[in-house]
């Protein structure tokens, strides 16, 4: 399944800056079996688990997030880039590059105790994801996991969450 989905990958090379070869999955959303696979392949990685929400993180995580929410039954919960959202947040500062961002959630968006799965596109530092599994801790949600369509294994976002514990899944890697 893994090599049906690369070939739906697009690689932008120099994209945003040179010498970056960026991961388009434009390209594999637009793919009717692509996306059915990206997203049944997610949901099916955490199938055996007990899932009380999925948590997406804008915006790829958004759509992959919410078709995942949908097959497993669950609701959703959007992490949102600063600003965005319009009732009470906590917000999440993670590194980038040069600088820092922040990830924020609604402060209610679980409850002490339920259990939440993490979505995203990609991961390649483990920066973004870790920022989105931090929030989901203080929220006191149970981190069930976190999944990605693709995994850069050379950034080591994957290896360092899993080495804190975290049950980490990919499609492709
Ligand atoms: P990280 O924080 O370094 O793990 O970067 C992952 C975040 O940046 C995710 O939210 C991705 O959507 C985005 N990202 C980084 N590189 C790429 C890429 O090549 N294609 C698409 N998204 C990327």
């Amino acid at each position: 399944m893994s090599s049906e989905l690369e070939a739906l990958i697009r690689t932008i090379p120099d994209y945003p800056k040179p010498g970056i070869m960026f991961r388009d999955i434009t390209t594999l959303l637009q793919h009717p079996k692509g996306l059915k696979l990206s997203v049944d392949g997610l949901a099916e990685k955490f199938s055996r688990e007990e899932i009380d929400l999925v948590a997406g993180i804008e915006a790829r995580g958004f759509i992959l997030g919410g078709a995942v929410a949908h097959v497993l039954g669950k609701g959703f919960v959007p992490i949102r880039k600063k600003g965005k959202l319009p009732h009470v947040t906590l917000s999440q500062e993670y590194a980038l590059e040069y600088g820092v961002d922040h990830v924020e959630v609604h402060a209610d968006a679980c409850k002490p105790g339920q259990k939440v799965l993490v979505i995203d596109d990609l991961i390649a530092t483990g920066g973004t994801a870790e920022a989105g599994l931090n929030l989901i801790r203080r929220l006191g949600g149970v981190l069930v996991g976190a999944g990605f369509v693709i995994d850069l294994p050379e950034l080591g976002g994957a290896e360092r969450l899993r080495k804190a514990g975290v049950h980490v899944e990919s499609l492709v890697s």
